[in-house]
């Protein structure tokens, strides 16, 4: 997605060779333009797979999946990291560990918003080395559910989250591609070779 790969360009700030912010569009501040064409592009991504829901995590995955919800005319779940008093039964679990935040969390989706009838897309805002994106495959599972695949806004493709989705048979949708942040630079991987 070109307009996504330009704002990455123009505002993204490397933080290390691992760690890309994107506090102006995504991650704090949201471009709500730039979010209804990353909604956009996921709906058509999936079109005919029958979609009926879209689950994520909070807080950066909620903006782009409200969006991708409206392209398809589906609800969005959006799991939670932190414990609350009106979440309280028949809940969905599973363990993830925060790569930004280096601790584990105990995401959870109420058991009665997904069921073996729906046939799930997944979406985060970033995937590194896909703990986020298993945790949420998990709860899929537990519910019985069908997932039509995952979609990742910023794929960092130099670690191994996609390798992980994909051996697991999860078609895996990246609208960005980075091969690396050597060197302070943010360079694309391009379908076949690497651009930047
Ligand atoms: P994973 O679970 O795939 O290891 O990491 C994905 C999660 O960590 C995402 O939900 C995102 O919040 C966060 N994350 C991973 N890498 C980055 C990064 O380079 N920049 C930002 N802003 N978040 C990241």
């Amino acid at each position: 997605m070109r307009s996504l790969q330009e704002k990455i360009i123009n505002e993204g700030r490397v933080l290390s060779s691992q760690v890309l912010k994107v506090d102006s569009f995504l991650n704090h501040q949201i471009d709500p333009q730039l979010m209804k064409e990353i909604g956009e592009e996921f709906a058509q991504l999936f079109a005919g797979e029958k979609v009926t829901k879209i689950l994520t995590l909070e807080s950066s995955g909620i903006a782009p999946s409200v969006m991708a919800g409206l392209a398809l005319n589906v609800p969005v779940v959006f799991a939670r990291k932190r414990q609350s008093l009106t979440l309280t039964e028949n809940l969905l679990t599973a363990e993830v560990y925060s790569f930004t935040k280096k601790e584990t969390n105990r995401i959870a989706v109420s058991a009665s918003f997904i069921t073996g009838e729906d046939r799930l897309l997944i979406i985060d805002d970033f995937l590194a080395n896909g703990q986020a994106a298993l945790g949420l495959l998990d709860i899929a599972d537990q519910a019985g559910a069908s997932v039509a695949g995952v979609g990742i806004v910023i794929e960092k493709a130099f670690q191994d989250g996609a390798q992980l989705i994909s051996e697991r048979g999860v078609r895996v949708e990246s609208l960005a591609r980075i091969q690396s942040l050597e060197n302070g630079k943010v360079t694309f991987a391009a379908k076949e070779g690497v651009t930047s």
